[in-house]
């Protein structure tokens, strides 16, 4: 273990407060301890910030947004090319220190990093497509267009469970887009954050920069909400913490960008690929141990192929390795804390008190640790509150309809909506359910499964899940301000609307 933190920079205990190279800053906060949730053992320690060192941060992004905002966008793209050059160096080695302090297996760690280098590469291109468009005025010898202008020092709030490639998701962009920025990352995975701000420095410093890339680890979220040098507050987290954060961003009518939680289900048709259907909901909801924001939560599966499909589940379920993620073979991990695993529990007695009927699983594995679980499915006779709810935990629902429109009615009937998909083969089913009328998700997929999705699209969900974008498409507006302008070029002055003022 001690090898992986020197290869990372890190030591036994690390500054949490950063803006760049020669610039970690003092604070005389307490040291938060990160321990490994396979052993339960502390990793190493990271000092948060305290207030006064929080107002440095913030003050070195304010000041490096001065200059950074004048950069053209393709220089800040070249930025962002070398971060991304560093990252595929140390993809293994991040990408191990993720699954240490997340119990993510070593596959889905590195999986994370390489969405890093993904997102740095579409952000190298992007920083050449910030388009604008132009519009036809109304009036003779007028031009009209639209530009977009970097926003500010952008606060980043971000969750344990994809403690690195939510960064980049935001970074990246921001970045190009000419913002600085402040990450305050989970204090679960405080290490992977101080690992990144660590390659972000190097950057920032062979490019003669800092304050472009600040950490403030703490619990400084409620803080940056509040705080009015950051226009804007991207979040990702649970929604009850982002209801709060969006209320208080909206207080002060800063702009928030929300990813918050998912209850993700997929439809399984009569007409469906059973095999790849069984496939893909395994890994969506065994995968990650269940913490996805995306993990497979709910089964809706045709009456006439329920049976046969939870027999296949089952059977699979029953061969997950689980244990030690860094492990080759291991398909589940631990979950994050005691209290997740506590969580679970408590989701188990409701849903069996609402009378679901356990199929496979619902015990812990003491024997491999403190916070091993065993993946579950229950056969549900209703969607109860429980099922309603985001339990952040291996739990899969299997739910049964008859008709289609049925389907989509539970489909649809929670108050989270993030990911779906449907498994059929037949294109009539698979049209109704990306319609208007069909999944009210922000990704909806057709014979793939919930989770897992490309850096290329617009990623984020609807309903409590908060309605923000991130990542691929036109995310990146999010990260700018737009500015309308009309060129005169005549010696008149025509107003719009055809209107006389003389
Ligand atoms: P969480 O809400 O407990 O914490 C998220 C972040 O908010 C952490 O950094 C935490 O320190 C911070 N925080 C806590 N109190 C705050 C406050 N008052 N003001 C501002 N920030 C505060 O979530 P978690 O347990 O770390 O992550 C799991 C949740 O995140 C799940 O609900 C999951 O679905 C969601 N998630 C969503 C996405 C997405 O893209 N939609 C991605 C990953 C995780």
């Amino acid at each position: 273990m001690n090898a992986l933190l020197d290869k990372l920079t890190l030591k036994a205990l690390n500054s949490g407060v950063c803006s760049g190279h020669s610039r970690w800053v003092t604070s005389t906060a307490a040291p938060i301890s990160s321990d490994n949730p396979t052993t339960g053992e502390e990793i190493a320690q990271v000092i948060p910030a305290d207030a006064a060192a929080y107002d440095t941060l913030v003050a070195d992004a304010q000041a490096a947004f001065q200059q950074w905002r004048s950069v053209p966008a393709p220089k800040r793209g070249e930025v962002i090319r070398d971060l991304g050059a560093l990252l595929r160096e140390y993809r293994e080695p991040l990408g191990e220190l993720v699954s240490l302090e997340t119990g993510k297996i070593r596959a889905e760690g590195v999986g994370e990093v390489q969405e890093m280098i993904d997102i740095c590469d579409f952000a190298v291109g992007l920083s050449r497509q910030l388009y604008g468009l132009t519009m036809h005025s109304e009036r003779p010898a007028h031009r009209m267009y639209e530009q977009w202008h970097p926003i500010g020092a952008i606060g980043i709030i971000t969750a344990f469970n994809f403690p690195v490639a939510v960064w980049s998701w935001n970074a990246a962009l921001a970045a190009v887009c000419g913002d600085t920025m402040v990450w305050k990352p989970s204090e679960l995975a405080p290490l992977c954050a101080v690992a990144v701000q660590h390659l972000a420095n190097r950057v920032m410093a062979d490019h003669g920069l800092s304050g472009v890339f600040t950490l403030a680890v703490g619990t400084v979220g409620q803080r940056m909400a509040e705080d009015v040098r950051l226009p804007l507050i991207s979040f990702t987290g649970s929604i009850p913490t982002g209801r709060r954060v969006a209320q208080t961003v909206a207080g002060r009518l800063g702009r928030s960008l929300l990813e918050l939680g998912g209850n993700n289900a997929i439809l399984v048709s009569d007409k469906a690929d059973l095999d790849l259907a069984t496939r893909a909901i395994v890994f969506g909801a065994v995968g990650t141990a269940g913490q996805r924001c995306t993990s497979t939560r709910r089964i809706i599966a045709h009456e006439t192929i329920v049976d046969e499909l939870a027999a296949r589940l089952v059977n699979a379920y029953q061969q997950v390795r689980i244990g030690d993620p860094l492990q080759p073979g291991t398909l589940m991990g631990p979950l994050i804390t005691l209290r997740a695993v506590e969580a679970m529990g408590h989701a188990l007695e409701r849903a069996v008190a609402d009378g679901g009927k356990l199929l496979t699983g619902g015990k812990t594995r003491p024997d491999l640790g403190a916070r091993f679980v065993e993946p579950t499915i229950l056969r549900m006779p209703a969607q109860s509150e429980i099922v309603r709810e985001e339990t952040f935990a291996p739990i899969l629902y299997i739910l049964t309809y008859r008709t289609l429109e049925e389907a989509l009615e539970l489909h649809n009937g929670v108050p989270q909506g993030l990911s779906s998909a449907i498994f059929t083969d037949s294109l009539r089913e698979a049209e109704q359910f990306l319609s208007a009328s069909g999944s009210d998700c922000g990704i909806a997929n057709v014979n793939l499964g919930t989770s897992g999705a490309e850096i290329g699209g617009a990623f984020g969900g609807e309903k409590d899940t908060g309605g923000g974008r991130e990542s691929g498409s036109d995310a990146w507006k999010a990260y700018m301000r737009r500015q309308t302008t009309t060129i005169n070029g005549s010696r008149d002055l025509p107003l719009a609307q055809g209107i006389t003022f003389e």
